[in-house]
């Protein structure tokens, strides 16, 4: 998993995804802050794999 080089997400304001760095389909279900591209990945690793996204 790469940290983006900002981490802005920790701060007020906008979060953004920790994994790429966008705030598009942000999910902070499971307080993740990751994106649902990137939630999906790592749902993947986890061994989530029932997500029909
Ligand atoms: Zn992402």
């Amino acid at each position: 998993m790469k940290i983006p080089s900002e981490e802005r997400y920790k701060g007020k304001g906008k979060r953004v995804c920790r994994n790429c760095g966008t705030a598009r389909g942000l999910i902070r279900k499971y307080k993740m802050y990751v994106c649902r591209r990137c939630f999906r990945e790592m749902a993947e690793s986890i061994g989530f794999r029932k997500y029909g996204w």
